[in-house]
């Protein structure tokens, strides 16, 4: 595997591959890898010729500075998981290569950013924007993974993508969310759970599934306030719980047993932040 610091370096890389007509896969992470990242490795890997990870913290993503110092961070861990994996590259940058001016760009995400983490993480998505912007124009990938565990973000990426002629070419597959055996979604932030909070986090997978099973057309407010009380029960301090349109992420009160619906949740279990999302109806 090799491995770029230097965005110069990298770059040079991929102009080179590309000019042998190489494809580029590319997947973006903040670390502390898991086999949810390792399955977007692995679908890169069947898609493209050459694949590339990053790995960085992105400061401007994390409206909340304790959040960023407390985001688990395990780079030689990853390195060697990666190596195991396959990886063709990984490019490792510092803050000043990502962020090499002091202005930077604002995005017209629209009700994106007004709703669900765009509500409750001001600045966020402004943020991953202004990241993948920077990695996709030194990268230069021809086809991108994201995970759908981060629903919102794919679409805040397809926006970006849609909205920056740079990228008409990209093409973004998004990866099925990759899960524990007790069914709680995979993520960087389990790490730091408690034994005890591990052990009460499936919950949150559990309520997804008892609205995807539960759910009927008509008015869906009895239906989320019970699984909200599951939540509550259990001890997790909900920031939303919710059901969506799945393809415009309006809010779905009523449903007339046709449009595509996600759910989605975001809760606190003590200070850790999970967010998880289950299609209903697709
Ligand atoms: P992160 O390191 O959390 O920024 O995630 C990097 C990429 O991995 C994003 O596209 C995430 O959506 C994706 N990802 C994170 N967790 C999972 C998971 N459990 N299953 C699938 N993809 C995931």
């Amino acid at each position: 595997m090799r491995i770029f610091k230097r965005a110069d370096d990298i770059e040079d890389f991929t102009k080179r591959a590309k000019q042998k007509n190489a494809t580029i896969g590319f997947v973006p992470t903040m670390g502390a890898l898991h086999s949810g990242h390792l399955g977007l490795l692995h679908e890169s890997k069947q898609q493209c010729d050459i694949s590339v990870c990053s790995i960085f913290v992105n400061p401007t993503q994390f409206n909340d500075t304790n959040d960023f110092k407390k985001y688990p961070r395990t780079t030689e861990k990853d390195i060697e998981v990666l190596a195991e994996a396959e990886c063709d590259v990984l490019f490792l940058p510092e803050v000043q290569d990502i962020y090499p001016e002091k202005n930077v760009k604002h995005y017209d995400l629209e009700t994106l950013e007004t709703v669900f983490e765009g509500k409750f993480r001001p600045g966020h998505f402004q943020g991953v924007c202004q990241v993948v912007d920077r990695l996709f124009t030194i990268v230069q990938p021809d086809q991108v993974f994201f995970g759908q565990k981060d629903y919102q973000q794919c679409m805040v990426i397809h926006r970006l993508l849609k909205i920056t002629p740079e990228f008409e070419n990209i093409y973004m597959h998004i990866v099925p969310t990759f899960r524990e055996k007790d069914g709680l979604a995979m993520s960087s932030r389990n790490m730091r759970l408690t034994d005890e909070q591990r052990k009460t986090a499936p919950v949150i997978y559990q309520t997804l599934q008892f609205l995807k099973y539960n759910i009927k057309p008509g008015n869906l407010s009895t239906l989320l306030q019970e699984a909200k009380g599951k939540l509550i029960d259990a001890g997790l301090k909900p920031d939303y719980i919710s059901i969506a349109n799945a393809n415009t992420l309006e809010i779905v009160e009523h449903w007339d047993g046709y449009s595509p619906l996600v759910a989605l949740i975001a809760a606190f279990l003590g200070e850790v932040r999970l967010i998880d999302n289950m299609l209903l109806a697709d």
